[in-house]
């Protein structure tokens, strides 16, 4: 399945006329803060495989994921595979759920923004947690799970998070901003928790009906619909 939507990118904050810079954009662009290495970089020719990202409606968004145990070859390829699905669909950050695996991994990557001063951030964090909020932000939010909805969403402005890499060593990575938003939308991933359910009431019923309608719309006849009753009356 190809969704190509992005994932939650505040409109306001696209650079250039309508999208992120693409990856091959940025790939000379420094980095900073990379507990993850890119095996783009480092020649290694071994092809990743783009995985079906699961759409609202599909039961696995709403389970909580299991803490990951073994730091082995499966884990390192399958943060390359996560890292290269959120790249291909434009997204800023894909959680293990969303292509339903229940381990509690997900990958980020923002752009560069010089007006920020910030460096382009990427990464994969495995067994991930929030060790400290401050602030508050409200701005536009989306997933790739619900492909072309936003809607405001308070969240922390920056975070401190504790994590492992693929390959086990621990990391503490602070988000400040965008990457505050992003590590607090995919670290609510893998507790089943989803953006719609920090939106206000009236919000959250209007991002139901046009979710609803949008499928409807999409759904080619007797196809399985994505949204599931049961769903729905949980969320609005
Ligand atoms: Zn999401």
């Amino acid at each position: 399945m190809s969704n190509r939507w992005k994932c939650w990118r505040p409109p306001a904050r696209r650079r250039g006329r309508d999208r992120w810079p693409r990856d091959d954009e940025t790939r000379s662009d420094p980095v900073t803060d990379r507990p993850w290495t890119d095996p783009t970089e480092q020649g290694d020719d071994r092809s990743v495989a783009l995985l079906e990202i699961r759409l609202f409606g599909d039961p696995v968004l709403r389970e909580r994921a299991a803490e990951v145990t073994e730091f082995d070859a499966w884990l390192a390829r399958f943060g390359d595979d996560l890292l290269e699905t959120m790249r291909e669909a434009h997204g800023v950050g894909l959680a293990a759920p969303q292509v339903g695996v229940l381990k509690r991994v997900f990958a980020y990557e923002v752009p560069e923004d010089e007006e920020e001063g910030r460096a382009r951030q990427f990464g994969v964090l495995v067994n991930p947690s929030i060790v400290q909020r401050e602030g508050e932000q409200t701005g536009l939010e989306g997933c790739l799970s619900f492909p072309g909805m936003y809607y405001d969403c308070t969240r922390a402005q920056s975070v401190v998070v504790d994590a492992r890499d693929v390959a086990g060593k621990h990391l503490r990575v602070e988000g400040d901003g965008v990457l505050a938003r992003v590590f607090q939308h995919e670290i609510d991933h893998l507790d089943g928790v989803l953006f719609i359910d920090h939106l206000s009431r009236a919000d959250r019923k209007r991002a139901m009906r046009e979710w609803r309608e949008r499928d409807l719309s999409l759904e080619a006849p007797g196809a399985q619909p994505h949204v599931h009753r049961s769903d729905i009356a949980q969320s609005s």
